[in-house]
């Protein structure tokens, strides 16, 4: 836990402004900077960043909130990683947790071992990439001409050359003061079988590195040399400290800017289709790693997209890699693409023979990834009974994956409609078999709760915090009745006695809360600007909501009244009565109060 004051701190300290332009260009409108939102394809810059505010909303997608929650959303981070990468760029120290010494040490050795392991990686990747521009690279440059790889793209991918040696890495360590047991522990060395000593695990090969979503690098794959027929194509680090192979996407970290901005991946199979994609400026492309996709790639996908296209090769195992992805990513709740390649293709040969035009035209020719599932299984079919129960029978489960009842109902009508049976039979026998969820509203289509006299109370006290005092005294902040609203205006008000700008933490996850949606829309205005006609407005919202509190409990009372009546409580019916006349009078006395309290001419 990081504790609230070094939360405030670095809320302080940080810049929205700064933080938004290193990845959007920003320029100034009125009170305002405005850009293209990274979140959604933008055409005009519909991103709005209030600076005194530190808040950011976009009326296109409706994206919005504070400095955490823009690095949260763009880095595709947990807040907790939000707030330590932010404390790191504007030098906060963030206390560690109260632990026992010997936990204490513990963790500082771990932290430390890590960062030399981490060093150890990265000092692996300098050699691999110098080796590559070296005169002994050559021919694995020659690999990367073939393609069409530029060094520019070379270089952002930071691809490697390991050199034709048993000792060339474990030497360059030697030098670097890096034992042969730390290159093992990462991957790099292994044990010689007969004998003492260590050998490089890659030799000879083109070097692909592979980062974590930050850019450190964390494990390599490493692709045969043409006329080397020794060994697999491929060979990858084994999994280490720093890397599990199911978790890790080829290309995350060069994607995440255009991902953020598309909120859309391409999937491919290959590590050279995602460079000669992005090669081709298709920049949203990863690859699993030699795995097939694992939910866990799916969930670090699901922070950042909401659309995933598979683009695998097109052949038997493509189309079976892309059957196995569609659950994955119906479960995670991602819509699923599909863009089938010409047979005998993939990404990499396609964009060398047809270039990028072609590649754009079938990439925009993408359908649903179960359409084109169920399409190409009735494609095959015989047209037999048999033949048909099987294969329908098999498209269940993935039906079934999709969480959208309405989207299951519609597969299952093409389902009838591509086999030419009976609609009836279909649903008859791919029901659901799991409880359906009704899919989350769209925030827009909700009203926003409370009252008109709530919010407008609330947004007052966002445009004059010094109000927050008065609004407390005369029993404003107490008389919010909606649960949501009170707990902002209490917020509003703690902010205001420790100065700080947290408003924009009450923004936060716009997209999902219609409360902060509101909000967000809310504070990019000043709609008071005067503290002497908002202290008038003040009393005035005071009064209508005492009012409309008093009606509230006057209605209720004569339900009760009647109540008793019709039990023959003739006791309780006089007390209520009572309780209505107080009320009433009480209900007079507002108006009265009021007329007194503020000056009106
Ligand atoms: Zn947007």
């Amino acid at each position: 836990m990081i504790p609230d004051e070094k939360i405030a701190e670095i809320r302080e300290r940080a810049n929205l402004v700064e933080i938004v332009g290193e990845y959007v260009s920003l320029k100034r409108a009125g009170t305002n900077f405005k850009g293209v939102c990274p979140f959604h394809a933008d055409s005009d810059p519909s991103f709005n960043v209030n600076p005194s505010r530190q808040f950011f909303h976009c009326f296109g997608c409706s994206a919005s909130g504070d400095i955490f929650s823009f690095v949260q959303r763009i880095e595709g981070i947990e807040f907790m990683e939000a707030a330590r990468l932010l404390a790191g760029k504007y030098g906060i120290v963030l206390p560690e947790r109260p632990m026992t010494s010997e936990a204490k040490t513990r963790q500082d050795r771990e932290r430390e071992e890590k960062a030399r392991r981490l060093h150890v990686l990265e000092t692996a990747t300098v050699f691999f990439e110098e080796s590559l521009w070296a005169p002994a690279g050559k021919v694995a440059r020659e690999v990367l001409r073939q393609r069409g790889v530029s060094d520019v793209t070379a270089k952002a991918f930071r691809l490697g050359y390991a050199p034709d040696a048993w000792q060339g890495l474990l030497d360059h360590f030697h030098r670097h003061r890096i034992s042969a047991r730390e290159a093992e522990a990462v991957g790099l060395a292994l044990p010689r079988k007969t004998g003492d000593g260590y050998y490089d695990r890659f030799r000879n090969r083109l070097v692909f590195t592979i980062t974590d979503s930050q850019g450190h690098p964390i494990a390599f794959s490493a692709r045969a040399l043409p006329g080397e027929d020794t060994g697999a194509k491929y060979i990858n680090s084994p999994e280490t400290h720093e890397y599990s192979k199911g978790k890790v996407l080829f290309g995350l970290h060069q994607a995440r800017v255009a991902l953020s901005k598309q909120r859309h991946a391409i999937l491919v199979e290959g590590n050279f289709d995602v460079v000669a994609m992005h090669e081709a400026g298709f920049q949203n492309v990863m690859a699993p790693l030699g795995t097939a996709f694992t939910e866990e790639q799916a969930t670090v996908l699901r922070r950042r997209v909401d659309r995933v296209t598979v683009m695998f090769d097109g052949d038997r195992a493509g189309m079976a890699a892309a059957v196995r992805s569609f659950p994955i990513l119906a479960k995670c709740g991602l819509a699923a693409y599909m863009s089938p390649l010409p047979s005998g293709q993939d990404p990499d040969s396609l964009l060398r023979e047809k270039g990028a035009k072609v590649m754009e035209g079938i990439l925009q020719r993408s359908s649903g990834l179960l359409d084109e599932i169920i399409r190409m299984t009735a494609a095959a079919s015989d047209g037999s009974s048999q033949d048909i129960s099987r294969r329908v029978t098999k498209l269940r489960p993935l039906i079934n994956s999709v969480r959208d009842a309405m989207e299951r109902d519609l597969y299952r009508q093409k389902v009838a409609a591509a086999f030419s049976v009976e609609p009836g039979i279909v649903f008859r026998y791919l029901r659901d078999e799991r409880v359906s969820e009704t899919p989350a509203a769209r925030p827009s289509a909700m009203p926003v709760p409370g009252d008109s006299d709530e919010r407008e109370l609330i947004g007052l006290l966002l445009d004059l915090p010094e109000l927050c005092d008065e609004a407390v005294k005369i029993g404003a902040v107490s008389q919010i009745r909606t649960p949501r609203l009170r707990e902002m205006a209490e917020q509003l008000v703690y902010n205001s006695h420790h100065h700080s700008s947290g408003a924009s933490a009450l923004m936060a996850g716009a997209q999902t809360d219609v409360v902060a949606d509101w909000l967000a829309k809310r504070g990019l205005e000043t709609l008071y600007e005067n503290a002497e006609s908002g202290k008038e407005a003040l009393y005035e919202i005071r009064e209508m909501m005492e009012k409309r509190n008093l009606e509230t409990q006057i209605v209720e009372i004569k339900k009760q009244i009647q109540l008793a009546h019709a039990s023959g409580d003739d006791m309780m019916v006089l007390s209520l009565q009572r309780r209505r006349t107080e009320i009433e009078r009480e209900m007079h006395g507002v108006g009265i109060a009021f007329d007194n309290s503020t000056v009106r001419h």
